[in-house]
C-alpha cells in the first residue's frame, strides 16, 4: 500500500513517519521550495503532542533546541496576578512541554523523514486530486501526475483536499485577532521572567505574551482584536510600522511589553488567525483529511500541532489495525471526532476572552481571576494535555455508513 501525503507542515511528515511505523509506504508533497526553520512564530507543543512524536519515535529527533515550558501565568493590564495554570503533566522520563519555533519542527520532521528513507517533494504543489475508484490521483501546478493508494489531506487550514472530499466543506473562521510575533535577544527580562513559563497579559487593548530562553533571550507575540488583515496591508507595511503600532496598543499597560517590543525584532506579522470546528466529512473514497485541513482550534488553545500529530498516529494505526480503507479512515474518526472537537471550542473561548468586552477590562479582569480559580485549572485540562497514546493498542472497529 502506498500513500500521497498532501502538506509537509506538522501533520503531514508526522504522518509519514507513523505510516512507515506501520509498514506503509508513502510520499510527502510540499509546495513551499524549503522550509526555512527560522522562519514565523514561537509556539508550544503540550505533553500529549510530545507524546505522539514519542510513539513514532521522533521525540529526541527534535527536541534539542526547545525550551521547556510548564505553566502559563496570567496577569491583567494593572499587572494583578489573575492566576497559573499549569501545562500537563509530565511524560514518564520528566519532559514538560516545550517552546520551540513552528517552521523548526516543521524542518525536523521533514528532516527525520528524508533520513528514514521517505520522499519529500518541494516545490509540489497539489492542483488536483481525483479518486479513481481503484487509485487516487494528485496533480501539480507543474503538470505531474502521481499516483497511490489513498491520499492523506494534511494541507492546512485552507486545504484543498477537505473541498475535494465535499465541496459544501465549511471554511475556515477568522476568530478576530491578528497575531504578531517577536523576540527580544540577552535582554535583563529575561531573568525578571519567571523560568519556564509562558506570561499571559490580558491588556486593555491587546494581548500579550512573553517566555524567556535560557539563552537570556525573550520570545513574545501580541493578539491585536480587529479585522482580518488583508494581503496589501501586509505587504504594504514596514517592520517599523507594525512596531510603532504595536507599541501604542500596549502602552499604559503593566508589564514588560513596551520595552521587549521597542528593544525586539519582529519574526512574524499581521498574521490572520483562524480556526475551523466540525467539519461534517473527514474521508471519502481513498481520501481522508488529518491537523488543521480537518479541525483547526484557534492558535490561542495551543493544540493545534499535538492534535495534528496525534492524528497522524491515530490514522496511521487504524491502517495498520484495519485490511480495508472505509474501516480504517471510520475508526480514526471515531477516534478522533469527540476530542479535537471539543477542543476547538475551548480555543474559541480562550480566542474570544483576548478580545476586551463591553464590560470593560476591569470587570473582566475580576471574571478571569474567577475563571482561573475555579473553571480553567490544571484539573479541568487534563483531559487536553494528559492525553496518551500507546502505539500497540488496537484501533477499534467502527460501524461503517455510507460516504
Ligand atoms: C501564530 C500561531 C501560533 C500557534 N501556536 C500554537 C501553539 O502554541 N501550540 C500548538 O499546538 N499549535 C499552535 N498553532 C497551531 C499550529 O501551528 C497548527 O495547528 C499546525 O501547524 C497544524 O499543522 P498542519 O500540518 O495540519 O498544518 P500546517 O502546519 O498549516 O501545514 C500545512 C502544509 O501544507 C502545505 N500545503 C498547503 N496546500 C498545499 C498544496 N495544495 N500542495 C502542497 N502543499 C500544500 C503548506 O505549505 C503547509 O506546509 C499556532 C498557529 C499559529 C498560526
Amino acid at each position: 500500500m502506498k500513500a500521497l501525503v498532501v502538506g509537509g507542515g506538522i501533520a503531514g511528515p508526522a504522518a509519514a513517519l507513523a505510516l512507515a511505523k506501520a509498514g506503509i509506504e508513502s510520499e510527502v508533497l510540499e509546495r513551499r521550495p524549503v522550509v526555512d526553520p527560522g522562519a514565523g512564530s514561537w509556539f508550544t507543543v503540550a505533553p500529549n503532542g510530545l507524546d505522539a512524536l514519542e510513539a513514532i519515535d521522533v521525540l529526541e529527533a527534535v527536541r534539542d533546541e526547545a525550551v521547556p515550558s510548564r505553566a502559563n501565568v496570567m496577569y491583567g493590564a494593572t499587572g494583578r496576578r489573575l492566576g497559573t495554570v499549569g501545562l500537563g503533566r509530565p511524560l514518564d522520563n520528566g519532559l514538560v512541554a516545550l517552546t520551540m519555533k513552528r517552521s523548526w519542527l516543521a524542518a525536523r520532521l521533514e528532516r527525520e523523514a528524508e533520513r528514514r528513507g521517505i520522499l519529500v517533494r518541494r516545490r509540489a504543489e497539489v492542483a488536483e486530486v481525483t479518486d479513481a475508484g481503484d487509485h487516487v490521483g494528485a496533480t501539480l501546478t507543474d503538470g505531474t501526475v502521481l499516483s497511490a493508494d489513498l491520499l492523506i489531506g494534511a494541507d492546512g487550514v485552507h486545504s484543498r483536499v477537505r473541498q475535494a472530499i465535499d465541496a459544501q466543506a465549511p471554511a475556515a473562521r477568522y476568530v478576530g485577532l491578528t497575531n504578531f510575533g517577536g523576540i527580544t535577544r540577552h535582554t535583563p527580562i529575561a531573568n525578571d521572567l519567571e523560568s519556564e513559563a509562558w506570561h499571559f497579559i490580558f491588556g486593555s487593548r491587546a494581548f500579550f505574551g512573553a517566555h524567556p530562553t535560557p539563552a537570556g533571550d525573550v520570545v513574545w507575540f501580541v493578539n491585536v482584536p480587529e479585522p482580518e488583515i488583508t494581503r496589501e496591508q501586509r505587504h504594504g507595511t514596514t517592520e517599523e510600522e507594525w512596531a510603532r503600532r504595536l507599541l501604542s496598543l500596549v502602552q499604559g499597560d503593566a508589564g514588560p511589553a513596551a520595552e521587549l517590543i521597542s528593544t525586539g525584532r519582529l519574526e512574524l506579522a499581521g498574521d490572520s488567525t483562524y480556526d475551523l470546528g466540525h467539519v461534517p466529512t473527514w474521508f471519502r473514497g481513498r481520501m481522508v483529511i488529518i491537523g488543521d485541513a480537518a479541525h483547526a482550534p484557534s492558535p490561542s488553545s495551543g493544540q493545534g500541532a499535538s492534535m495534528a500529530l496525534e492524528d497522524a498516529v491515530v490514522l496511521a494505526q487504524a491502517l495498520r489495525d484495519h485490511a480495508d480503507l472505509p474501516a480504517a479512515f471510520a475508526a480514526y474518526e471515531k477516534a478522533r471526532r469527540e476530542r479535537v472537537e471539543k477542543i476547538v471550542a475551548a480555543g474559541a473561548r480562550s480566542s474570544s476572552s483576548k478580545i476586551p468586552g463591553p464590560v470593560g477590562r476591569r470587570f473582566q479582569e475580576l471574571m478571569l481571576r474567577f475563571a482561573f480559580r475555579y473553571m480553567i485549572t490544571d484539573r479541568s485540562t487534563a483531559w487536553i494535555n494528559n492525553h496518551r497514546i500507546r502505539w500497540e493498542d488496537r484501533t477499534s472497529r467502527p460501524e461503517l455508513v455510507d460516504q
